[in-house]
């Protein structure tokens, strides 16, 4: 089987009747870049950046170490994009250890937007490796635009901040969102006008759709990315993301599902991102499509 799947390495993702669509690959620490090159996959469609904090223990990396680790991503990747997440913590990757209960919905950018200064320190340091590569940004649990303008304000303020210390990056650098609540899904259209790109993330959207903790043992049986109410929300983000022009992927668990591969290329997904791991074999699956 391994040899098999090792001959699709530099194919394309292309179906029987010439459909494409793209394949990357989901990563969360420095140690996985060398695998994202070994998948062929077609780029890095997901950084979750928020395991190097927690495997620091109590205290954030800092600018240099985050930019050190990014730049590597982005050299690495070379044209091929590079999306980084800034860190999705709270909840249940929870960085100061609160209570679950109540730190249920307080993460990714709403737990950012109160600490502007980790925040600012993850964005320098992936603005700076932004002129070593195709990186762009991503931003986690979104639920309002207000968030989104809030965020291109301070990108816009570090990016004055660097041109006066005379350092170089990426000013075109693309901004996208996670579409991972249902509230997302419902002003993806007004998203879309504000942002660059999108990404599904269905293990979020499965959790806040279907009232089901990720984490909830009693609940796993209730836990189905695939109930129809799911599959419509994408379908929907897709034709709005569409509309606007801007583009989407999808990187939560749904998109290595190979029952899935075939719905996702119909309703024009421009981008699947899966486990460096899943990437020959989700090719395969994408060659044998009709
Ligand atoms: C998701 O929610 O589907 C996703 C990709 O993000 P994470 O699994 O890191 O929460
Ligand atoms: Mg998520």
């Amino acid at each position: 089987v391994i040899t098999s799947l090792e001959r699709l390495k530099g194919k394309e993702n292309i179906t029987q009747s010439g459909r494409k669509i793209d394949v990357c690959a989901n990563i969360s620490s420095r140690e996985d870049i060398e695998a994202v090159l070994m998948s062929d996959a077609g780029g890095i469609g997901l950084f979750r950046t928020e395991f190097m904090f927690l495997a620091n223990e109590a205290k954030p990396p800092t600018e240099e170490q985050q930019f050190q680790v990014y730049k590597m991503a982005a050299e690495t990747m070379g044209s091929q994009p590079t999306v980084i997440r800034v860190a999705d913590l709270g909840g249940d990757k929870d960085f100061e250890a609160d209570e679950k209960e109540e730190t249920f919905g307080y993460r990714g950018i709403r737990y950012l937007l109160d600490k502007e200064e980790m925040l600012t320190t993850q964005l320098r340091g992936i603005l700076r490796a932004s002129d070593f590569g195709n990186v762009s940004i991503l931003l986690p649990m979104i639920t309002a635009v207000e968030e989104v303008v809030t965020v291109k304000k301070l990108v816009k303020k570090i990016m004055k901040d660097l041109d006066d210390e005379k350092i170089s990056y990426n000013s075109d650098i693309q901004i996208g969102a996670m579409i991972e609540t249902p509230a997302a899904v419902m002003i993806s259209g007004e998203l879309a006008r504000e942002l660059d790109f999108f990404s599904i993330g269905t293990n979020d959207l499965t959790q806040f759709t279907l009232a089901v903790g990720r984490g909830n043992e009693k609940l796993q049986r209730y836990f189905n990315q695939k109930h129809p109410a799911l599959l419509k929300m994408i379908r929907i983000v897709t034709n709005n993301v569409h509309l606007e022009g801007k583009r989407i992927s999808v990187c939560g668990n749904l998109a290595a599902d190979l029952e899935m591969t075939e719905f996702f290329i119909k309703i024009g997904i421009d981008e699947l991102s899966v486990a460096p791991h899943e990437v020959l074999g989700l090719r395969k699956k994408i060659r044998d499509i009709q």
